[in-house]
Order: C-alpha cells, then structure tokens, then sequence
C-alpha cells in the first residue's frame, strides 16, 4: 500500500509499506480522509518526542472495513466508519468507570512516543480495533466524518462543564477547537457566548458560528467589558482553549464569582494561576482530555448539521500532496485551519 512516511524528523515521504496486519477483533480499513492534526505537526519536527521515525502519522479519520478479523460481529466489509484516536484496554479501573480517556494502557494511533509505535491513517490502509469504531451515516460525508476527533474533545469539555441554561459563556481562544466549543456551548443552553481572540478572521468565524460578542484578545481589558455585558457579574463559566498564562488569566478574570472554568488547551507545561483570587472568589476549575464515549452522539451532531464544520476545513488535498500541507501548517501560514488528506 501507499503511505505518507516520517522517515525521520522533519522528513515525510510517500512510500511502499506493506499492509496492515489485523488480529481477531481488528478491522482492516480502506482510508478515505484523514485530517492533520496540531499534534501530527508538532510530531513531525520531534518537539513532542511522541512520533519517533518510522511512523505512519494520522489519528482523525474515516473509511470503509475491508476486511474484518475472526473475532468481529459488529461489522461487516462495505461499512462506513469512523474511529476514536484513544485505543483503550476495556479493563484497567479507569476504563471500568467509563473514563477510558484515562485508561492507564492508552495508546494513541499514528504516535510513537517509545513503549509502542501504532502507524496512524496517513495510508490507504489502517487497523484499528472493533471498540474504538464507529458506523456512519450516508448522510456524513468521509471529510466530515474526519473531523469527529476535534467534535468530540469540544463535546468533551461542554459536558464536564455544568452550564444551565441562559448562561452566559466566555471562550478564551478561536481556533478549530475553540469555535467547536463555541457551537456546543450553545447547543448545551448557553443563551450568550462571548469569544476572545487575537485573530480577527477567526472572531468573524467565532461569530457566524453562534458567538454573540466577539472580542480583540488584545483589547485593554476584555474582562471588563465581559462584565459590562453581565450586569457587572462576569460570565458563568468560560472555558480556556489555548493553554498559557495570558488566556488562562483573561478566562479567570470575566467569570462572576462562583463560575466555572473548564481547561482545554494545554501549549504551555505550565502558567501562572492568581490563586487568591480563584479561593476568594470560590472559582471551580476542571480540565478535559480527549473524549470519553461522546463519538455516537458527534456523529449524530455531524450529520444533523447542528454542530457546522465545513468553514473549519480549510483545504482538502490528496495524501501525495500530504508533506508539502504539513510543512505549510508547520510553517505557520496564516488562514490555515484544518486540512484533510485523502489516500
Ligand atoms: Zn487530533
Ligand atoms: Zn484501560
């Protein structure tokens, strides 16, 4: 088969490899579209040190069983699906509970990280195990079915936030998974969003996709005019989507005292948290990794259309054309959101 290869940092090539082999609960998948994710770029120059060479990058996608092993009930060849980037045990403690984010053997497909190399989707084929797959409807494209990952992390991170309905919403960060959130935040109950980013393309986006305010990150002081907005209060709960000091503190600052915030992004190891302020004024943070079961209701979100991703994909390119998309990401370019390959 064909397959987009980090041969080394840095270095991805399309190369002969052979197929796949699957065990008795594995399903062999014909790849139809596979999304770059931030993680793949960051993998690709071996800053993460989690994509260590040979690998077959690539975790957000969809496709079509083509061979199902002896042990597969559940699925038959033709079937469309989607699968969970997280591959769980199904039986340490955490996966027991249901919090198989958590599973104490995750292992993650298209990563490499040094205890095992699982080759990813960048390929025309790619295995993967039957309790982390998914059947799709017709009515979901292949390309929109690759960008379930991302649904299902924004989906994630609403539903460990208790929002009620007629809250009012901060959300620190307008990215692909900010602007995901945005839409579930509203679909939770949030009667108001209000969006704070630097960039102004993507507050414009933040907006069409149902933020009511839209605010210049770089604005003197965001969370007084949040609190303008708010009958002086500050917003019920906000959720930080980009992971360093500056968000985290703006995120914190325009809740109300007693509001909640919910931590998605995660760039920086470490920030700066005004612990008085958060005591004193009885603020209840919760960080969100991944997703935990929310795949079956994001397919259903997806093909209903209630939650919107096509103005989040930015380019749809054959996998031949994969390296030269990875460096444009890795580059930087602006206006570049998400980027779907297909084998
Ligand atoms: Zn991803
Ligand atoms: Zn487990």
């Amino acid at each position: 088969m064909k397959a987009l290869l980090l041969r080394e940092y840095g270095k991805l090539e399309m190369t002969e490899m052979p197929e796949p082999q699957i065990g008795p609960d594995d399903l062999l998948v014909q790849v139809k579209a596979c999304g770059i994710c931030g993680s793949d770029i960051h993998g690709f120059d071996g800053s993460t040190g989690r994509r260590i060479p040979p690998l077959i990058m690539g975790h957000e996608a969809s496709g079509v069983v083509c061979k199902t092993g002896a042990e597969v009930r559940e699925f038959r060849v033709g079937d469309r699906i989607t699968f969970d980037s997280t591959i769980y045990c199904g039986k340490c403690y955490f996966c027991r509970r249901g919090e198989v984010n958590l599973c104490d053997h995750r292992q993650v497909l298209g990563v490499s990280p040094g205890e095992y190399r699982r080759h990813g989707a960048f390929a025309d084929y790619v295995a993967v195990p039957q309790h982390i797959t998914y059947p799709i409807p017709d009515a979901l494209s292949f390309e929109h079915a690759a960008m379930i990952e991302a649904v299902s992390v924004a989906v994630h991170a609403v539903g460990l936030t208790p929002v009620k309905l007629g809250d009012t919403a901060v959300v620190v960060g307008s990215g692909m998974i900010g602007l995901l959130v945005i839409q579930a935040l509203r679909l939770a109950g949030c009667s108001r969003v209000i969006a704070i980013d630097l960039e102004e393309k993507r507050l414009r986006l933040a907006g069409e996709l149902g933020a009511e305010v839209c605010l210049g990150a770089s604005k003197p002081d965001v969370p007084s005019i949040v609190r303008d907005y708010t009958s002086g209060r500050g917003a019920d709960v906000a959720m930080e989507v980009v992971g360093n000091t500056p968000a985290l503190q703006t995120a914190l600052a325009s809740l109300r005292k007693g509001g909640i915030l919910t931590l998605v992004g995660n760039l920086s190891p470490k920030v700066e948290l005004p612990l008085q302020s958060v005591v004193t004024r009885q603020i209840r943070i919760q960080g969100s990794c991944a997703s935990s079961g929310e795949y079956p209701a994001c397919i259903d979100l997806l093909a209903r259309k209630a939650i919107r991703v096509d103005p989040l994909i930015s380019a749809v390119a054959p996998l031949a054309e994969g390296a030269a998309w990875i460096q444009r990401l890795h580059r930087g370019e602006p206006n570049l959101m998400k980027v779907i390959l297909v084998p």
